[in-house]
């Protein structure tokens, strides 16, 4: 077992952090505050590369460690996580599709998810409804097949980037019996009529991301739109009518993508960390730097402590989503523990730095806030214990 990082991950690591440095942090109060989507930065990343679907290609699936999406991940949410989920948000609706998709799916959707570097586009992945969130197996956005086309009729809500995507994945219920094996996910394409984006949501934090309504009203795609296409997906409910099938795609997709979205945690909880450290070199009371007080001095040793066990689960976790499979629910471990960790981090940050924690003049509060999504996106922590907690009773 080697702990090192590669030449290519240390040069990845180094060369999204220059970008997060230079080109997201300036601006992550500005789009905080105005909870503008940030395409000006979106677009900076595009040309050099980091928004690409080549990113994605060659860095990230040529990649035999898995970790160089984490890493990514990681230096971009130091800068701000509302901004990095502009640029990384279109990689959940991208692993829809590779996860699942047919090869011709795959090339023809997935370059149209992203657009060019002059005019990059962003996707979204929308699951969520009013009434199924945690419980996907109530999704009540349908599917009706109608001769060459599938009609998709329903309402999604808290889709990240949906107000300003091109592509949709949408996952709907084709058999409502079925439950979650009755589900398919449907490729919505640019300007289909009948999908339009409903409200945007104010938030508490990540608030440069997009997270909006989306709603289709007698929504026509071609019947190829079904991710796996028609084939697989009778095949798939032929099986499910006549024996119980294992997780949904959008399911195991969740499974797939949850160490990157650990690493954006520990990204948040690493930004703050350094910010409370420095700031406790520097600032006096009772006639010495408070990193000198113990009550100070150990609440940053359990910070650093908890961060490396978060990026450490993250890791194994993205190691054995690229090269094994999860046996042990490592992928939930990672997400849960990571935002669990960012939580807490950023408010002993928060703590650390008293008044000035809690005013907008320094960041740590907006930390504070944008870490608090990470206990419950993808799968709130509760999910997660539900998801660990299966696999122990399993194995
Ligand atoms: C900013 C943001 C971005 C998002 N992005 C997307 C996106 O891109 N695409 C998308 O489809 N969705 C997205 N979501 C939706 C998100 O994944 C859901 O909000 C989340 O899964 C929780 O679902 P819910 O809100 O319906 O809560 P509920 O499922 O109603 O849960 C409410 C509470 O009950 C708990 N709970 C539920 N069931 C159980 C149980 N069996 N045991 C114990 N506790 C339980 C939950 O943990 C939670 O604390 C986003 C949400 C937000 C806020």
């Amino acid at each position: 077992m080697d702990f090192q990082l590669s030449e290519d991950h240390i040069t990845t690591q180094k060369w999204v952090h220059e970008f997060a440095e230079k080109e997201i942090r300036p601006v992550a109060a500005q789009y905080d505050e105005t909870e503008e989507f940030p395409w000006p930065v979106i677009k900076k990343a595009a040309e050099i590369g980091l928004y690409s679907l080549e990113f994605y290609m060659e860095s990230v699936a040529q990649d035999p460690t898995g970790l160089v999406l984490p890493i990514a991940m990681e230096e971009t949410c130091w800068g701000c996580a509302g901004i990095a989920l502009g640029i990384f948000g279109t990689g959940l609706p991208l692993s829809a599709l590779a996860y699942s998709g047919t090869p011709d799916q795959i090339m023809k959707w997935a370059p149209q998810m992203f657009g060019t570097p002059n005019e990059p586009r962003v996707a979204s992945l929308c699951v969520t409804e009013p009434n199924a969130g945690s419980d996907v197996s109530a999704l009540r956005t349908s599917a009706r097949r109608d001769g060459d086309e599938w009609v998709l009729n329903g309402q999604k809500i808290f889709a990240t980037n949906g107000g300003q995507a091109k592509v949709h994945i949408v996952v709907a219920t084709v058999d409502p019996n079925l439950g979650h094996r009755g589900q398919a996910a449907f490729i919505v394409g640019p300007d289909t009529p009948g999908l339009r984006p409903g409200k945007k949501e104010k938030k508490l934090g990540i608030r440069a991301s997009d997270t909006s309504e989306i709603l289709l009203e007698e929504c026509r795609v071609p019947l190829d739109n079904v991710v796996g296409g028609p084939e697989k997906l009778e095949a798939k409910m032929e099986k499910a009518r006549s024996s119980s099938t294992k997780q949904s795609a959008a399911l195991k997709a969740f499974e797939m993508t949850r160490p990157s979205v650990a690493a954006q945690a520990v990204g948040i909880a690493r930004a703050a960390f350094e910010f409370a450290t420095q700031y406790a070199k520097e600032r006096n009371t009772f006639g010495r730097p408070i990193i000198e007080h113990e009550g100070v001095a150990f609440k940053l040793a359990d910070m650093a402590m908890e961060i490396d066990a978060a990026r450490l689960l993250t890791y194994r976790a993205a190691w054995l989503a690229r090269n094994g499979t999860f046996e042990h629910a490592e992928g939930s471990m990672s997400k849960l523990k990571a935002g669990e960790t960012a939580v807490w981090v950023t408010e002993q940050a928060v703590q650390i730095l008293g008044g000035y924690g809690y005013i907008k003049d320094f960041p740590v509060e907006k930390w504070y806030r944008d870490a608090k999504i990470y206990t419950i996106f993808e799968g709130t922590s509760e999910i997660q214990r539900i998801v660990i907690s299966r696999a122990l009773a399993r194995n």
